[in-house]
């Protein structure tokens, strides 16, 4: 887990050097992660993007542009999809962090550490969709074998019990054999 420690220290930064500008100073860093956890049950493929950070009177303002790919199951199918989330932050972290108004509010840690990897976490698990789809036609299982329909169709369909589609058949059975 060392390395997985040092890969989230990019979404760590150690801002102390904009604390010490004046109001209006920014800065631009890149985050480029490759497969990490950053949370409990949030695991990324990668993530990359950039962060603006800008020293305000109450703390670092951070303007951020993510991209992140997860992996998730189809709903349809339960194959593994990769799926690629958008992940925009605009919060004010305060600085000194006894100057934040409330418990949710974001902070500047006391020796000058600004973690994201909480918000980006909280961010994917919000957009990350109810329903995935590994593809918009996946054909998923059939109810009744269980065969995947993506690999190749069953006899199932033929079979179908459809009771009017029952009366037609009985009745052009009837009629070939006339
Ligand atoms: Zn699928
Ligand atoms: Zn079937």
């Amino acid at each position: 887990m060392m390395s997985n420690r040092n890969q989230l220290q990019e979404l760590q930064p150690n801002v102390g050097f904009l604390l010490r500008e004046a109001a209006g100073y920014s800065r631009v860093l890149q985050v480029n992660l490759p497969a990490t956890t950053l949370a409990d049950a949030v695991q990324v493929e990668w993530l990359r993007g950039q962060m603006k950070l800008t020293s305000t009177r109450q703390g670092v303002w951070v303007d951020s542009e993510l991209e992140a790919a997860i992996l998730a199951d189809c709903t349809r199918c339960l194959g593994a999809h990769t799926l690629t989330l958008a992940i925009q932050l605009q919060e004010l972290f305060y600085y000194p962090p006894s100057s934040a108004r409330g418990p949710s509010d974001y902070v500047v840690t006391e020796d000058g550490i600004l973690d994201l990897v909480g918000p980006v976490a909280e961010q994917i698990v919000l957009r990350s969709p109810l329903r995935v789809l590994c593809r918009p036609d996946c054909r998923g299982f059939c109810s009744q074998c269980g065969q995947n329909l993506n690999l190749g169709s069953c006899d199932c369909e033929d079979k179908a019990t459809d009771p009017r589609m029952a009366v037609l058949r009985e009745l052009q059975e009837r009629l070939s054999d006339e």
